[in-house]
Parts: structure tokens; C-alpha cells; sequence
């Protein structure tokens, strides 16, 4: 199963993504995740991706593309991957096309997880309070906000556009968008 993951900030993709990959045995592969715990280890590629990240703009797409392809070349990722906060921008889209065709196999699905902007912000700023992280700033939210509505969101109609796209609903409790996931994905035969 190869799966990617897909929604604003706040949409509740990390929360998702680690049920959605347990229930297939496949690695949920966060590019949020990595860049943090790259910054934490004070690397290289924490240093670089730290001066976008803080400011809540996109880590340029030749870091993030090696990033990934190198994640997705482990063993754990051959069975198959979901891949959570990737891709964001129509670059990204063209990689990852690339990386999975070599591989001779296809993407399954792009689930997109769809939220009231209210309650984004909301999720948002209710993290923050909770020594969430440090992009959790009113100023930055806005700024990753902005930049999904014109980089990242035209990707949904490109991939419904290719008919692999599930469109779930992310508003009420944690359980119940991973059910709906789950009804929405296991209609979908394994290539
Ligand atoms: P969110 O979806 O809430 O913005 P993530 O944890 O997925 O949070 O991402 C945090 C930050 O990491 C982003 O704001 C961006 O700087 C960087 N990032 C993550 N994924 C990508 C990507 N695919 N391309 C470029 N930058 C990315």
C-alpha cells in the first residue's frame, strides 16, 4: 500500500497517519517529523531546515525530495509507505512520481483530511498552549496556512484529477475520522 496523506495544518494528519500505517504495516514517513528531529540533532539538515521551518515557509524541494527519497529507499518502506506532509508543492508531485515508478509500482490513494478553517486555527493555537511546537505562533500559522492554499492545495485536484483521491471528513473526535478513514481506504484493492 502506498498512501500519502494530505490537508491543512491542523487538519490532524500526524495524529491520523500512525493508525492508517498500523493498520497496513507500512512506516508512516512525516517530513515534519524528520526536519524536527534533524533539528533537535543539530545536523546539517536541521540547521537548513530550520531557518524555513521557524519562519512557516516550505523547506526548498531539492532538500526535501533527497529527504525523502532516501527515507523511502530503507527496507521498511519497500511493502509500501504513507507519507505524511509529503508532497506539498507540484515539484514534489513530480519526484515522488518518479521514485514510485522505478520501483514499478503506483501510488493507491491520496486521502485528504477536510476541516473547518475555524477549526484549524483552534486545533492550531490549543496546541500551542500546550508547549506544542515552535511554529505554533498566530503569525506563522497564517504564514503555513497561505502557503497551503496556493501551493499545496491545488495538488487535491490533480490527484482527484487521477482518480486517486479520498476525501475524509476531519471534524469530530480522533476515533472517528480514523473509522472513516479506515471505511474510505479498505474498499481500495492492494496493488
Ligand atoms: P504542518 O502540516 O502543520 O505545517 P508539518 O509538521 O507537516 O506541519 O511540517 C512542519 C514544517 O516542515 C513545514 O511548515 C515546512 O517548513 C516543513 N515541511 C514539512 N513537509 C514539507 C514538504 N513536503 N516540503 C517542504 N517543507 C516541508
Amino acid at each position: 500500500m502506498r498512501l500519502i496523506l494530505m490537508g491543512p495544518p491542523g487538519a490532524g494528519k500526524g495524529t491520523q497517519a500512525t493508525s492508517i500505517a498500523d493498520h497496513f504495516g507500512i512506516p508512516a514517513i512525516s517530513t515534519g517529523d524528520i526536519f524536527r528531529a534533524n533539528v533537535s540533532a543539530g545536523t546539517e539538515l536541521g540547521i537548513e531546515a530550520k531557518r524555513y521551518m521557524d519562519a512557516g515557509d516550505y523547506v526548498p524541494d531539492e532538500v526535501t525530495n533527497l529527504m525523502v527519497r532516501n527515507r523511502i529507499d530503507e527496507p521498511d518502506a519497500k511493502p509500501g509507505f504513507l507519507l505524511d506532509g509529503y508532497p506539498r508543492t507540484t515539484a514534489q508531485v513530480d519526484e515522488l512520481d518518479g521514485m514510485i515508478a522505478f520501483t514499478g509500482h503506483k501510488l493507491d490513494a491520496a486521502v485528504v483530511l477536510t476541516v473547518d478553517p475555524d477549526e484549524l486555527v483552534a486545533r492550531l493555537l490549543q496546541r500551542a498552549t500546550t508547549g506544542g511546537r515552535a511554529d505554533d505562533t498566530e503569525e506563522v500559522i497564517r504564514k503555513r496556512q497561505d502557503l497551503y492554499t496556493t501551493e499545496t492545495e491545488p495538488l487535491i485536484e490533480l490527484y482527484r484529477s487521477r482518480g486517486l483521491l479520498v476525501e475524509v471528513d476531519g471534524m469530530g473526535t480522533v476515533d472517528e475520522v480514523t473509522q472513516r478513514i479506515f471505511a474510505a481506504l479498505d474498499i481500495i484493492p492492494e496493488s
